[in-house]
């Protein structure tokens, strides 16, 4: 039997990798079964990227097609760092098969659904932070924090496929 791994942002396993030097610690016994089965494979995308803690808050401004920009509240560009944070998210899935992602919504780099205008202003949109894209585009299932069941169905559905196929 293949061991289905699962990426999962480093905050919300309680690491203080958040911008302010905090995190978004979830207790949740989902996320604790996956732990003590030794499933989940965290990542701080922003961190990896070369970003320090804490770190001034960065917004996306723009995310078109092949063009991103991303800049933080004092208006450095960050771009870089943020798009070599999401390649060493999707490495990391790459080199461990994994298939699915647990990532931080409203984060320009974890989002799934929902991030921050580009405004500063506290305004959030529809939309997909840099990592979540990017792992999404190679075929990567991304949940955020607030969809665990649904992540828990995938997984398990992932696995019963898998060993079917090791059949
Ligand atoms: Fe959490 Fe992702 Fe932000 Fe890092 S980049 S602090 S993992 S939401």
């Amino acid at each position: 039997m293949q061991t289905s791994y699962i990426l999962i942002s480093a905050c919300l396993l309680g690491e203080k990798v958040r911008y302010d030097g905090g995190d978004l610690l979830i207790e949740h016994p989902i996320l604790k079964n996956w732990m003590k089965q030794d499933l989940l494979i965290s990542i701080c995308p922003e961190v990896s990227g070369g970003l320090p803690i804490p770190r001034s808050p960065a917004e996306i401004q723009q995310s078109n097609n092949n063009l991103i920009k991303i800049v933080d509240i004092k208006n450095a560009d960050v771009t870089t760092q943020f798009c070599l944070g999401a390649k060493n998210s999707l490495r990391i899935c790459q080199s461990k098969n994994i298939k699915m992602a647990i990532l931080t919504e409203n984060s320009p780099s974890c989002g799934s659904s929902i991030i921050y205008d580009g405004s500063f202003q506290g305004k959030k949109i529809s939309g997909e932070g840099i990592t979540t894209k990017l792992l999404r585009k190679n075929g990567i299932k991304v949940f955020n924090q607030n969809q665990l069941e649904e992540a828990y169905n995938f997984h398990r559905n992932l696995h019963s496929t898998k060993d079917e196929n090791d059949q």
